[in-house]
This record gives structure tokens, sequence and C-alpha cells, in this order.
């Protein structure tokens, strides 16, 4: 069956995946420089003029620094040289693996995304492609980006495309500040998986990507990435082999709907707070702002009050079923949050043991994931 040349196609990015992600593609090594060379003649075949920012970045979340050279396109809108929806993934590698997850299939993503995008109506506002090179040393290509670029003042919405395992469903993780204007753009898309539970756990983890950098520009921004098969993270297969088709298709049809939502919409984005939103089985995504909270709290509270008063009138043993009851409950969740955190503790001594690649230093932050996630 043949895709129709506006939507996203995951047959035609992965000839993009075959092309960048046969070998490792490390800062510094002659596949990288053969991936920038690339990257530039594809961004040139669908009709843009790119360009190559040469720079010294500075990470400003550890100490590394670097020679970088990011590639950048920006691909004009009717409202041409105003604010504009930035595209994300970074170009290099880790020095062990292939990286057609990470971020092969961020890169690939884009520029079909920007192949569809030239294929349909042109946006109101300009789109700016942004290959960000050393990501892997630290986030030297965002932090050049932010800090010299002069696009760099116009971005009004970032959309950064990663990945932390080969396959499963494309996860939106991370947003930025004030995330309910943002989030309700993403409840348009069909297929989303997204919930506040994950963004407000990621806030306070130490883990970063060329987002981390971007958020210095104070901005809305979405970031997505698929995590399933994360013992090939950033070990040689992270390969062709191990790449999920479904996973670049489900980076894809999200980068291409919300590119072309926020650039038809109003740039900049209008202020508002967080957001709480998840995903459900047959109800779809709910999106609510976290002033609605406290109220619906409230109304849990007051409705488990009118229980107990209810369950009083009609049981002579009320004090002890309510005991019980709370009991049960608080322990089913201690129990778990347990189970969890033991289980956690077992992967993490299996890590240890058994060298499946991964991130072993990072075990205890998986097992307070876990155990919160468990709760
Ligand atoms: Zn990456």
């Amino acid at each position: 069956m043949s895709v129709p040349r506006s939507a996203f196609s995951a047959a035609r990015a992965m000839k993009h995946v075959l092309a960048i992600a046969k070998r490792p593609h490390p800062v510094g090594s002659a596949e990288h420089d053969q991936m920038r060379d690339y990257l530039i003649a594809q961004l040139r075949n669908l009709g843009l003029d790119p360009q190559i920012q040469n720079a010294t970045g500075v990470c400003t979340r550890s100490a590394d620094a670097g020679r970088v050279q990011n590639i950048l396109a920006r691909m004009p809108g009717r409202q041409s040289g105003g604010p504009a929806v930035l595209l994300v993934a970074h170009y290099d590698s880790v020095e062990a693996a292939p990286g057609a997850a990470d971020d092969g299939a961020g890169i690939a993503a884009i520029l079909e995304t920007v192949r569809a995008l030239r294929a349909g109506a042109p946006l109101l506002h300009d789109i700016i492609v942004l290959f960000t090179d050393g990501e892997e040393p630290g986030l030297l290509g965002a932090a050049a980006f932010v800090r010299e670029h002069p696009w760099a003042k116009d971005v009004a919405m970032a959309l950064n495309f990663e990945a932390r395992g080969t396959t499963g469903r494309s996860l939106m993780f991370e947003t930025g500040p004030g995330n309910l204007d943002a989030v309700r753009v993403l409840r348009t898309v069909p297929g989303v998986t997204a919930g506040s539970v994950f963004t407000t756990i990621y806030r306070t983890m130490p883990n970063d990507t060329d987002l981390s950098e971007l958020a210095l520009l104070g901005i809305p921004a979405l970031n997505f990435a698929f995590g399933d098969g994360a013992d090939r993270y950033h070990t040689s297969r992270d390969d062709i082999a191990h790449l999920n088709t479904g996973s670049l298709q489900h980076h894809g049809q999200q980068a291409l709907a919300l590119a072309r939502a926020f650039a038809n919409g109003p740039l900049p984005r209008q202020r508002t707070g967080d957001a709480v939103f998840f995903d459900l089985p047959l109800i779809g995504f709910v999106v609510y702002s976290e002033k609605w909270a406290m109220l619906l709290a409230l109304v849990a509270a007051a409705l488990a009050v009118v229980v107990i008063i209810r369950s009083r009138r009609e049981s002579t043993r009320f004090g002890r079923d309510v005991v019980l009851g709370a009991a049960a409950t608080i322990g089913a969740v201690v129990l778990s949050g347990a189970a969890a955190y033991l289980a956690g503790l077992v992967i993490a001594l299996l890590h240890t043991i058994v060298p499946w690649g991964g991130a072993p230093a990072w075990s205890p932050v998986y097992w307070a994931a876990v155990a919160i996630l468990s709760l």
C-alpha cells in the first residue's frame, strides 16, 4: 500500500536509517563526517538551503566542551522570518552503537516530516530543522545553538526526538514550563502516549537530552522517545536489525502532526500553567488544568466522607470495617511499592553480574522510578 505524499511513511524514513546507521558515527570519526554530508545533501534534495554552524559547545549541565558542527535548515512559512517551530534530533552516536534508534530514528523522522510538509500546503510559520552535533559527549551542539545561533531567538516551540531503546511506543516524556497549552495541542494527535506522572517524575531526574539545553530559551517544548529494548541502548545492538519500524512511524506521525499544528497556529504560544494528562483505553487522551486537581481531590474526599456516613448507618461493625479497609488500601500500596523496589534491586544486581549493557550507573534512580510507578 502506498502512503500519500503528504503523510508520514516509516518505509520512506527507513531509507535514511539504512543510509546513516550502518556503523557508529561518534564525533571525530570519518563516519560522522559522512553522516553530516549525507544530511546536508538530503536537506538540499528537499529544496532547503542547509547551513553548518561551526562552534564550540559548552555544556551548562556538566564540565564538557568541544567543537561541533550543527546542521540547520529553515523552511519558510507564509509569515517568514518571525517565530518558528524547531524540530530537533542529534546526528552523532556513541562509539559502540550504530545509532539506528539513538538518534537515527529521530533524524529520519524529521527528514521524512519535512518532505511530507513540503508536499502539502505552505505553513503559516517557519520550521527550523536542527540536527545537533555532540549530544552524546554533553549536549554540546544544543548548547552552541542556544548560546550563539541567531535563529535561537525565533524558536517559539521545540519538538525533540530521542531514543532510549530500539522499540516501543514513542512516549511524550518531557515538556517545557507551563505545559497545558502544548498538551492541549498534543491531544489533537491520534495515538499519543503520555502522562503527567511521567513528565513530573522526569523533571526530578538527572537524565538529559538536547532539550535540557534548549530549556534555557524558556519556550514551550515536547520531548519524545521510545524506550523498550532499553538493554540495547548505547550498544552495538542499537542497529538497523533491532529498530522497530513501528516506533519510527509513531515518532514521525507525531512529528508531522505537531509541526503542522504549531506552525499553522498562533506563535508565540499563550502562557499557561501545567496540565494533568493521561491516556486511557477507549476514552483516549485526557487533559485538564492542574488547578482542577485540588478541586477533584476535595470532591473525592467529600464522596469518601459520604460513603463512610452512609455505611455507618447500615453496618454495626462500622469502626472495624473502616480500619480494615483503610489498612488494606495502605498496605497494598506499601507492599506493591516494596515488591517493585525488591524487583529493582534484583534487576540492578543482575546488571552487575550479567553484562547486559544499558546503564547500571542509573540503578538507584531506576529503583526509585520503579517504586514510584508501582504506586
Ligand atoms: Zn540520543
